[in-house]
């Protein structure tokens, strides 16, 4: 399988991490000012025009859920 070395996410999430909102499992991570926030796809949603707009980085594996 080719996998790119460019955007390629460092660490990937697992099934242990869970949404720091509700502690679903998180398919989300954005990472900000150093810090990294993990979400469900439901609590992304919610906050991402707010962290697109704060510059995080996001790492988007919602394409996973139901996996
Ligand atoms: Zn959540």
């Amino acid at each position: 399988m080719p996998v790119s070395t460019v955007d390629a996410p460092t660490a990937q999430l697992t099934n242990q991490d869970r949404c720091d909102r509700c502690s679903a499992q998180a398919y989300v991570r954005a990472t900000i000012a150093g810090s990294d926030l993990l979400f469900c796809g439901h609590h992304f949603r919610a906050h991402e025009a707010g962290l697109t707009a704060a510059g995080a980085a996001i790492v988007d594996e919602r394409h996973r859920i139901g996996e």
